[in-house]
């Protein structure tokens, strides 16, 4: 397939991609609530400067679906080798004509076609609109997806990965799915381990003074977090009580 040829490394750029959009989602369900290394400042970026945000081979095109979950909104990402007449759209987004044809136009801007359409994972808003893209992008254009499970075992897994490839190959920039782009990978991927290592003792050290239930955990470690987020971080408690059991 062309698009191979001309996108090289895409199987790494596509683990890449779908590590770090897990991994914001993860982080708005609670795995890393609040903190953040590019949050020191207070700052979390307007939509002004996330959409059409990128590198040399990315493109960013911010989908209008702000929320809670979404932070500013799904980034959709174009990503070709520069002079490929082909790119790879990565997560067309949700389901929203207006933001699909904004993508299409973008790729057509370039001056280029896309060649391949990829899906992170299966969050509709990253992945309601692929069927959809696909059709206004070419009759040709194929969609492939992951699908992580979710298991803190794999979020964890996929830090390591992140971190190893990012070292390996030393990584400028992560593309996330949502909010801006990270131009300090190790500093932020050792943030997100080091903070699910003291996230992971606090859960242990709440179930070593009495806490029977994730509830009761989330009740004594999530205090810094605002309560709407508590039956998110409920889940993420369990996820986490299942890890340390299985480790037990
Ligand atoms: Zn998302």
């Amino acid at each position: 397939m062309t698009s191979r040829r001309e996108v090289p490394r895409s199987r790494a750029v596509m683990w890449w991609l779908a590590g770090t959009s897990v991994l914001r989602h993860l982080e708005r369900l609670g795995w890393n609530p609040v903190r953040h290394p590019d949050r020191a400042s207070g700052r979390m970026g307007e939509m002004s400067e996330i959409d059409g945000m990128g590198t040399e081979r990315a493109t960013c095109v911010l989908a209008r679906n702000p929320s809670a979950m979404t932070l500013q909104g799904t980034n959709t990402w174009i990503i070709g080798e520069p002079g490929a007449e082909e790119v790879v759209v990565v997560d067309p987004g949700p389901k929203d004509g207006k933001h699909l044809h904004r993508v299409v136009d973008t790729v057509a801007s370039q001056g280029r076609r896309v060649g391949l359409v990829l899906l992170t994972h299966g969050h509709p808003d990253h992945s309601a609109g692929a069927t959809k893209f696909a059709g206004l992008a070419g009759e040709r254009v194929k969609v492939r997806a992951f699908d992580p499970e979710g298991k803190l075992s794999d979020y964890m897994g996929s830090l390591d990965r992140l971190r190893a490839f990012s070292a390996k190959v030393g990584a400028a920039t992560i593309l996330p799915g949502h909010g801006p782009k990270l131009d300090d990978p190790l500093a932020a991927l050792d943030y997100y381990i080091d903070h699910r290592r003291e996230r992971l003792a606090q859960v242990e050290a709440a179930v070593a003074a009495g806490a029977r239930t994730a509830r009761e955990v989330v009740e004594r470690v999530y205090i810094d977090v605002d309560k709407s987020l508590w039956p998110a971080a409920e889940w993420s408690v369990q996820s986490q009580l299942d890890y340390l059991r299985s480790r037990a």
